[in-house]
C-alpha cells in the first residue's frame, strides 16, 4: 500500500483503512474531477453509503474538494497538501463542454472580489466553460 496516501490521511486525521486509501488512490490517480457515478462503478462491490461516508470525511478533512460544474452531478478533485478550502486557496475550474471533463486549474487562484458592507466570503466557485486543450487538437 502506498505510503506516502497513508501518511496524507493520518495527517489530517483519517483513520487510513483499505477502503479509504483506494478511494483516495483512485481519486488521486483520475487526473480530472471524478463524480460519484463514476466511482461506484471502479467500486461495485462496494456499498453505496459507505463510499458516500467515505467521501464526506474526505470532505470535511479537506482532502477533496467537491466541484459543480452543471453536469448536474458533483464531481471531486484533489485538494494541495495542507489546503483549508478558504477562499484564497480556491482555484479556478474548467469544464469542457465537448467531453465534459472538469479540471482543476490548481495554478489559478479565484480572483478576489472587493466586496462593499460587512459581506464575509467562506467559499467561492469559479468555473469556467470552453475546449479544454484534448479536444481543441481535434
Ligand atoms: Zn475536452
Ligand atoms: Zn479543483
Amino acid at each position: 500500500m502506498n505510503q506516502e496516501l497513508e501518511d496524507r490521511l493520518k495527517r489530517v486525521g483519517i483513520n487510513p483503512t483499505a477502503m479509504r486509501l483506494l478511494v483516495f488512490e483512485e481519486i488521486i490517480n483520475s487526473n480530472k474531477a471524478i463524480n460519484f457515478y463514476e466511482l461506484e462503478q471502479k467500486f461495485d462491490k462496494v456499498e453505496r453509503s459507505t463510499l458516500y461516508r467515505t467521501l464526506k470525511v474526505f470532505e470535511d478533512k479537506h482532502l477533496i474538494h467537491p466541484i459543480s460544474d452543471g453536469t448536474g452531478s458533483v464531481k471531486y478533485a484533489v485538494c494541495k497538501k495542507d489546503c483549508n478550502c478558504k477562499p484564497e486557496e480556491l482555484h479556478v475550474h474548467f469544464f469542457c463542454t465537448k467531453c465534459e471533463v472538469t479540471y482543476c486549474l490548481n495554478d489559478i487562484p479565484i480572483p478576489k472580489v472587493i466586496l462593499k458592507d460587512n459581506y464575509t466570503v467562506e467559499t467561492a466557485t469559479y468555473l469556467l466553460k470552453g475546449i479544454c486543450p484534448s479536444c481543441y487538437k481535434v
